[in-house]
């Protein structure tokens, strides 16, 4: 009984939350890029009868969530696909056709995809623009957890929203109630599928919830290339402040002797039996990084992106799975 009302009134919540943030900043076209970025909308022109929604997702996580919802009433377009960095996209010509074209723009928002405003204004697009993270609890970037190595990045939102489960089924409902209000005829449909896979999520929420606590306390400790696991590790108990490892893997130079020997040193005090690579990084020096703290190198966590076709992380719900595997596998060695 608990698992059908559960996300049924999570479910509630979240509509109401998008569907005034969508009433409140319907016909406000301007989006300022910190504190405007919710749910900001230009007029888009009407579509034909009969044409399909053409939509447009930023990255291959949305992307999975709004064809789950949208199905085959939905033209769906992703620009950042599996495996690719949504932080480093470079955009390609075909972008700006499926931009201009696009009647709703779905993008993650709080600063993932910097480089959208100026894609956006140079097709001339005239989308609905929906920020999917509107109204969830943001997760600010603590100035310690950049370590020595701070970048001293613009942005001191944490945009991997996605990595806490719960995030997104609130996700999920607001694609549903932007497409619901775009395209009426499909509306219930698309509520439908949403409920179906909000509950699922709810699922896989608490089993996350279960494999971790599975593992001993002293063993619940991330450490990555790169810090996209701050939600995961706030929402299921998981230490991922260690993180430091981004600084020696991703510099265009080589990290000084110095650098390796500090990173080292953090995994031994950390005391874990592994660290983790991510699917969109191409860290170097990860081995002898490895060898040097007597780690495991555990295979590539799915941070930012979900994975090619065929793949184990290939959607949402299996690239969760296969990182809570990952995880408890290395670190219960
Ligand atoms: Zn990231």
């Amino acid at each position: 009984m608990m698992n059908l009302q559960r996300p049924a009134s999570r479910f509630a919540c979240a509509t109401a939350v998008a569907v005034f943030m969508l009433l409140l900043c319907c016909g406000c076209g301007k989006n300022d890029d910190r504190y405007g970025e919710q749910v900001s909308a230009n007029s888009s022109a009407p579509r034909a009868a009969g044409k399909k929604l053409n939509v447009v997702a930023t990255i291959s996580i949305i992307g999975d969530w709004v064809h789950v919802v949208g199905g085959d009433d939905i033209d769906l377009k992703t620009l950042v696909g599996p495996d690719g960095d949504p932080h480093e996209y470079e955009p390609v010509p075909s972008d700006n056709l499926e931009l201009a074209q696009a009647d709703i723009v779905f993008q993650n928002g709080l600063g993932l995809e910097n480089w959208l405003d100026k894609l956006l204004l140079a097709s001339q697009s005239k989308a609905l623009r929906i920020v999917v993270t509107s109204g969830i609890q943001v997760r600010g970037i603590p100035a310690a957890e950049a370590g020595p190595f701070a970048t001293g990045r613009e942005d001191d939102r944490d945009p991997h929203a996605w990595q806490d489960v719960s995030n997104a089924s609130a996700m999920v409902s607001n694609i549903a109630i932007a497409l619901g209000a775009a395209d009426r005829p499909h509306a219930s449909a698309y509520r439908s599928r949403a409920y179906d896979y909000v509950r699922q999520l709810s699922e896989l929420d608490q089993w996350v919830k279960d494999q971790i606590n599975s593992l001993p306390p002293a063993r619940r400790k991330l450490v990555t290339s790169h810090d996209a696991f701050g939600y995961f590790g706030q929402r299921y108990g998981v230490d991922v402040t260690r993180s430091a490892l981004e600084s020696v893997t991703s510099e265009a130079s080589d990290p000084s002797a110095q650098q390796i020997a500090s990173v080292v040193a953090g995994i031994k005090s950390a005391g874990v039996p592994a660290i983790f690579l991510e699917n969109v990084q191409n860290p170097k020096l990860i081995d002898q990084i490895a060898d040097q703290a007597q780690v495991k190198v555990a295979p590539s966590l799915y941070s930012d992106a979900l994975g090619q076709p065929g793949t184990a992380g290939d959607t949402y719900l299996k690239m969760i799975r296969y990182n809570v595997n990952t995880m408890v596998k290395a670190l219960s060695q």
